[in-house]
Formats: C-alpha cells, sequence, structure tokens
C-alpha cells in the first residue's frame, strides 16, 4: 500500500513550488467530491473523489452526466491532495494546467463498491445527484474510465 506522500509524488512532480494551486489538506468527517471545470488548453472537467487520503482524479473532456445514459469518457490523472477541493483560480500562464479553475459541483460522495476496474458511489451535489458508476475502459488507452450515472 502506497502511502499518501508517494500518492502525491507525481502532483508535486509536475508542478513548481510557484503554483497558486494548494498542498496539503485534512480528511472530512464525510468524504466529499468535487467536480472542477477547467478552462486549459482544451475545457474539461476534473472528477475529483475523496478516496484513501487523497482525491483521485479524472478529466472529463465533455460535461459530466446529470441524467442517466449519457456515458463520458474520464481519463485518470495524477491523485490531488485534499486542499485541492475547495481550489478556484487561475494557473498562470506557462504552468502546468495553464488556465482558469471553478468548482462546477461538490458535495457528499459514498463509495458504494470500489475494485480494480470499477468503482460504484453516490453523490449528492447540486447538479450530480445520485448513483454513478466508473468503469475501466482499457480499449480507448490505459487510463481510460467510463463514467455514467446508472
Ligand atoms: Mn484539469
Amino acid at each position: 500500500m502506497k502511502n499518501q506522500i508517494d500518492k502525491l509524488l507525481e502532483y508535486k512532480r509536475k508542478r513548481t513550488p510557484d503554483t497558486p494551486e494548494p498542498s496539503g489538506g485534512t480528511p472530512h468527517k464525510n468524504p466529499i467530491f468535487v467536480i472542477q471545470e477547467h478552462h486549459a488548453s482544451h475545457l474539461h472537467w476534473d472528477l475529483r473523489l475523496e478516496m484513501g487520503g487523497v482525491l483521485r482524479s479524472w478529466a472529463v473532456p465533455k460535461e459530466p452526466p446529470t441524467e442517466k445514459g449519457v456515458k463520458r469518457l474520464a481519463v485518470q490523472t495524477e491523485d490531488h491532495p485534499l486542499a485541492y477541493a475547495d481550489f478556484e483560480g487561475v494557473i498562470p500562464e506557462g504552468m502546468y494546467g495553464a488556465g482558469r479553475v471553478k468548482i462546477w459541483d461538490r458535495g457528499s460522495l459514498e463509495i458504494i463498491e470500489c475494485i480494480e476496474d470499477k468503482i460504484e458511489f453516490r453523490l449528492q451535489g447540486r447538479k450530480m445527484r445520485g448513483e454513478y458508476v466508473l468503469l475501466r475502459f482499457k480499449r480507448a488507452g490505459p487510463n481510460s474510465w467510463l463514467f455514467f450515472k446508472r
């Protein structure tokens, strides 16, 4: 089992110390999710789930599914520190992920089942409410998952 510092090595490696992005953070009494709208070189939505002391993260190129029957590609990215759940602001030009970040939705997270290739969970946010599935989608690439409402 990797420890928390190891989980965030990639996060730190991709950034310089002068990034406006946060580090650290403390676990919430009840786990949370956040989705950040990220106006980087390509607009995308970053889904983050509080799991194991970090925010496991996926970049979703299209607006996340608020209704059943919509499947979205979700590309897993590096784990983020818990404090990232509160981050809104502008990552300066030239830095990794440059562009504006704003919180699109957030709320409580309940993990129903988590196995290697599948995570089932319940979200209670303002836009995202109900049971969701992340399913590994190896055909589309090593970090690709499908994300949909059940
Ligand atoms: Mn992003």
